[in-house]
């Protein structure tokens, strides 16, 4: 069965926003974009849509590639004491020479609506109530859609990214999964994806997980994105891993749609904790 990303997506955004305009919440995004990288410039396109979808507010700030740091800064800071702002986006990555790590914690931690800063990405590991990394949350969003409950089951997450891979093998952890993490040094994947119950690939390889790979009735969440030919392919090879597994996310119109509707959602979130 197909875990329909877009759908649950469009489901989920009409939802928010009628919530949004019950509410009658006057929600802003300012979108930070450091140059100009096509494949951001289409990431920050779809972001800026979405967000109008549902009726909040979107401010692209473009800055040339040429700025200094120091204005940057600057930037982030006028807007972390912008009241008329509820949440900034800083759309990676950076071009080279900046400090990406130092930028994202520049943020107020209470406008970081991508969970990018180490006081939400701490407030995670203390499982404290916290806005996290929208991709992972997407991945959680959509799995409770289909009431699939992991409490108990081996899952397997390939890649270790600090906005993928981690957070979202500390979500599942959390919901009392078994968690393996692979990665780029594990010498068999295989050895461990035979096992799993529930594989979630993050890594950014085309087809890299086959059909001899997974048993019969895995779960299987494909959070890859690759150019190949013109065409968006995920990480799993799909066509052969479908048929053994109950559930799989599609590439396109799977994580990539369920992503945008977190960070959506993560903007009404932030917009209630600074009120209550
Ligand atoms: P990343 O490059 O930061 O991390 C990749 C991870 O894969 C690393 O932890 C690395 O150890 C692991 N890896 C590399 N080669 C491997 C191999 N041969 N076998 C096993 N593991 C290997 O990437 P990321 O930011 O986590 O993104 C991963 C993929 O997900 C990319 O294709 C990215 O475009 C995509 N992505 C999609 C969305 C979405 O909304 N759908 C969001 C974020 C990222």
């Amino acid at each position: 069965m197909l875990l329909d990303g877009l759908l649950i997506s469009k489901k989920r955004n009409e939802e928010l926003k009628t919530k949004i305009k019950n509410e009658n919440l006057k929600l802003k995004t300012s979108i930070i974009l450091v140059g100009e990288d096509p494949a951001s410039l289409v990431y920050v396109k779809g972001k800026i849509k979405a967000s109008k979808e549902v009726g909040i507010e979107t401010e692209l700030i473009n800055l040339s590639n040429n700025i200094k740091e120091s204005e940057l800064e600057l930037l982030i800071k006028r807007l972390n004491n912008d009241s008329s702002v509820n949440g900034i986006l800083l759309q990676l990555p950076l071009p080279k020479g900046f400090n990406e790590k130092k930028m994202i914690n520049l943020i107020d931690p209470n406008k970081d609506i991508d969970g990018f800063t180490t006081i939400n990405q701490g407030k995670l590991f203390q499982k404290l109530d916290c806005i996290n990394a929208a991709t992972p949350q997407g991945i959680i969003n959509l799995i409770d859609e289909y009431k699939i409950d992991v409490s108990g089951m081996n899952v397997v997450v390939i890649g270790r990214s600090q906005i993928v891979g981690l957070p979202i093998a500390k979500l599942l952890l959390d919901r009392n999964a078994s968690v393996t993490i692979c990665h780029s040094k594990t010498k068999d994947i295989k050895l461990y994806t035979k096992e799993a119950d529930l594989v979630v690939v993050a890594v950014g390889i085309a087809k890299l997980l086959k059909e001899d790979m997974v048993k019969d009735g895995v779960i299987v969440i494909d959070v890859g994105i690759n150019r190949i030919d013109g065409k968006l392919i995920g990480d799993v090879d799909f066509e052969n891993v479908s048929k053994k597994a109950s559930y799989i996310t599609p590439v396109p119109r799977g994580v990539g749609p369920m992503t945008i509707n977190a960070l959506l959602e993560n903007v009404y979130k932030i917009s209630k904790m600074e009120r209550d």
